[in-house]
């Protein structure tokens, strides 16, 4: 019998987005080696930004959804000898919310683990589509004080902590990442504050207290921007060490 239908082209094959970069072998975004997609757009401006040339969604290159899974097919052997997988982060990959999860959706398809790594600053009902691919959430909360958050980062806190509750309703795999900056981040009632609320949740598997750097300040530069944390100082590794100690606590599983 002769097809009368015409064989429709994959519409998914159509799915485009603008990344930044990737890096094939990962191995500090989320577990085991892990091919990591920086998105391009960032709404928030975070003072310690290192990826400051990634805030502008067009400035990116333009790649369709299965050019990166051709590339990420690549590295499964990687990704099973290693437990690892593939991450999206960014910029905010919840600003292409479609793209990213074209991406996770294709890469669960094939049994490649994915995470996701967000600010968290995002309408709840754009990021759920996205969620039903992910298996771990890497969720940035940048500060508990909703007046220092805005101050490092030009947004509001409450998106995120409303991700973070919804996370646990789901009980969606999570690690929280909080960036230790020193007369910024580092008041002990904002700490405290983060530590309890985390406490609240029933889904996060780590915590990791991560040291400011200046490591982008370089970009600032370049980009013509003005980095108003040169003259902040590093942690040092006690004082680091003083934040995991009392996020533990809290009995919450800090590195
Ligand atoms: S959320 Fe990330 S990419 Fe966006 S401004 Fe902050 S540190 Fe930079």
């Amino acid at each position: 019998m002769i097809a009368t239908q015409p064989i429709l082209e994959n519409p998914q094959s159509k799915i485009t987005g603008y990344i930044h970069s990737v890096e094939t072998c990962g191995t500090v975004d989320g577990p085991g080696i892990r091919y990591v997609i920086f998105t391009q757009g960032c709404p928030l401006r975070c003072l310690y930004c290192h990826n400051p040339d990634c805030r502008h969604l067009n400035e990116g290159k333009k790649i369709k959804v299965d050019e990166l899974i051709l590339e990420i097919k690549k590295y499964r052997s990687y990704f099973q000898a290693s437990g690892g997988g593939v991450t999206v982060t960014g910029g905010e990959p919840l600003m292409q919310p479609e793209f990213v999860e074209e991406i996770c959706r294709r890469c669960q398809e094939l049994g490649i683990h994915t995470v996701l790594d967000t600010s968290g600053y995002v309408n709840l009902n754009i990021a759920k589509p996205v969620l039903n691919y992910v298996n771990l959430v890497l969720l940035d909360i940048k500060s508990f004080d909703p007046g220092i958050y805005r101050h490092l980062t030009s947004v509001s806190l409450e998106p995120t902590l409303n991700l973070a509750r919804y996370l646990s309703e789901i009980k969606k795999s999570v690690w929280i990442r909080f960036v230790l900056v020193p007369n910024l981040t580092d008041i002990k009632e904002n700490i405290e504050g983060l530590a309890k609320f985390i406490a609240t949740l029933n889904n996060v598997e780590k915590v990791e207290i991560l040291p400011f750097h200046k490591m982008g300040e370089y970009k600032w530069k370049q980009l013509g921007y003005d980095y108003q944390l040169k003259d902040t100082p590093v942690p040092s590794s006690s004082q680091v060490e003083e934040v995991i100690q009392l996020f533990k606590n809290y009995g919450l599983p800090a590195e």
